[in-house]
């Protein structure tokens, strides 16, 4: 079998008591948006995350907060999630035969993620009241009753997320110049600077990309240095106010010479449209935010000629099916006979 822990093994803090669990997360593939990257005159690459077993790159760092939660002897796992990481939580919590408990703010959550959480056998828990709110509670659930919390606060999140930055290094050969990616709770972003730094020192890259971090104009704290109390975006799985891994963020910003951008919904929705339509390619809208964010830069300054850019897309699109159907043209419906198809055909 082979997922993070057996590829990346010798990069990750196993020991022989961490059991070697798998779901064969990793190995997504590295897409060329061959359209749209000639359009706009650069090697555009996305990471497609959507391809993980649950469908998001949480199985990344999942795989990894579970196998340590049970050589540590936790008797269960808990966390708080806008979806994505309660879906990840509950798989790997099912695969190990550990108790999972997740909890969701209330009607903020994609369809998909609750269907996967509820058949995954978590025990789901929806909170009135918004993501961090529920981290709050999940926290004190931890503390009170000895649950291992798997929420990024949980060191080995990130450090099991690395290896998609370790994925786009070996395929390319290099890291790309440009790294586009959406942020939330700010984990990923980190994660993939510290996998790219990594790297680097292994002298397995050249070079480090410029990183760019793309947040929901609803949901923006930063790209205006202040917290959101009510966040709210289409992209619910970046509708966070007060990112917990902010500091480690700003630094991976800062070091790399890139920079903050916020995008709005309905540049989110029309970046999801045109991956799906232009490149057959369907991810979640919180995902679409990188794309829509390089389209911004695209559209203000430019981009160099010929830059190589990775997009991460971090969500499957059938995670939130509502988002999708919501704007897509609607369908026709005929009577069974080939007249009226025919008429339908030629419209
Ligand atoms: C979790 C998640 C994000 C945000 O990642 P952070 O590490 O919280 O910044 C973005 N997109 C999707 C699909 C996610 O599930």
């Amino acid at each position: 079998m082979r997922g993070i822990l057996h590829r990346y093994g010798d990069l990750l803090p196993l020991t022989e008591a961490t059991p070697r669990l798998s779901l064969c997360e990793g190995q997504t593939p590295l897409i060329p948006l061959t359209n749209l990257g000639s359009e706009l005159g650069v090697d555009l690459r996305v990471k497609f995350e959507g391809a993980n077993p649950t469908g998001s790159f949480k199985d990344r760092g999942m795989v990894l907060a579970v196998a340590k939660a049970i050589e540590s002897g936790a008797k269960a796992v808990v966390c708080a999630s806008t979806g994505n990481t309660s879906a990840a939580a509950a798989a790997y919590a099912a695969r190990a035969g550990l108790p999972c408990f997740v909890l969701l703010p209330a009607g903020k959550v994609a369809r998909g993620k609750l269907a996967q959480a509820l058949i995954y056998g978590a025990r789901v828990v929806s909170v009135r009241g918004n993501f961090d709110r529920a981290l709050d509670l999940a926290k004190q659930a931890s503390e009170e009753l000895g649950l291992a919390i798997v929420n990024s606060v949980n060191p080995y999140r990130l450090l099991g997320q690395q290896s998609a930055a370790w994925e786009i290094c070996d395929e390319l050969g290099d890291a790309p110049e440009r790294l586009v990616i959406p942020v939330g709770n700010a984990g990923n972003i980190s994660a993939y600077w510290a996998g790219f730094k990594k790297y680097g020192e292994l002298g397995q890259t050249t070079r480090l990309p410029e990183m760019i971090g793309v947040q929901a104009s609803g949901a923006a704290p930063l790209v205006e240095g202040r917290p959101f109390d009510e966040p709210e975006t289409v992209a619910t799985a970046i509708r966070i106010g007060r990112p917990v891994n902010a500091e480690k963020a700003r630094g991976a910003v800062g070091e790399s010479g890139g920079r903050f951008l916020s995008v709005t919904d309905e540049e989110i929705l029309a970046a999801q449209r045109l991956l799906a339509s232009r490149e057959g390619i369907f991810a979640e809208p919180a995902s679409c935010a990188s794309l829509a964010g390089l389209l911004k830069i695209h559209e203000g300054e430019g981009l160099p000629q010929g830059q190589i850019i990775t997009a991460v897309l971090t969500g499957n699109g059938l995670k939130d099916p509502d988002a999708a159907m919501g704007q897509s043209s609607t369908m026709v419906e005929i009577d069974d006979c080939w007249q009226s198809l025919r008429e339908v055909l030629s419209r």
